[in-house]
């Protein structure tokens, strides 16, 4: 009936429609769908107004501590469901950090040891420095 490319994933409204923000006519591939309806925004008025929120909240101390606080929960429910998958992950994945670290120490070894210099220097200090 539609002469509609095959690929695409939503039996959604594919006429153009107009942004409610910029109010551009545009063409339905330029707005997200969910649950087969697109969304009012199209993606660049969607994506400028999550820029905005985001740094919003990044330039509030509370709500830069949440979006700290869920992004460390999220980290952990990731390590977790991926511990449950692969019990042996961890112990690869750290097995394989220490060896990358050993190589990366005997490609760079003048480095290493400028930089080892300087770190014992400043734990010898109180360590009061960080990086
Ligand atoms: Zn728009």
């Amino acid at each position: 009936m539609h002469p509609e490319p095959t690929r695409s994933p939503e039996p959604a409204q594919r006429e153009p429609k107009r942004c409610s923000a910029c109010t551009q006519l545009k063409p339905a591939e330029d707005f997200y769908a969910s649950h087969g309806r697109l969304s009012s925004y199209c993606k660049a008025c969607q994506w400028q107004a999550a820029r905005r929120a985001y740094r919003r909240r990044r330039d509030d101390p509370a709500a830069r501590a949440r979006m700290r606080a869920v992004d460390r929960r999220r980290k952990q429910q990731e390590r977790a469901r991926l511990a449950r998958l692969d019990p042996d992950r961890e112990r690869r994945t750290s097995r394989a950090r220490r060896a990358a670290a050993r190589r990366l120490i005997a490609a760079h070894h003048t480095e290493y040891l400028r930089l080892l210099r300087h770190e014992l220097a400043v734990a010898d200090r109180g360590g009061e420095h960080r990086g």
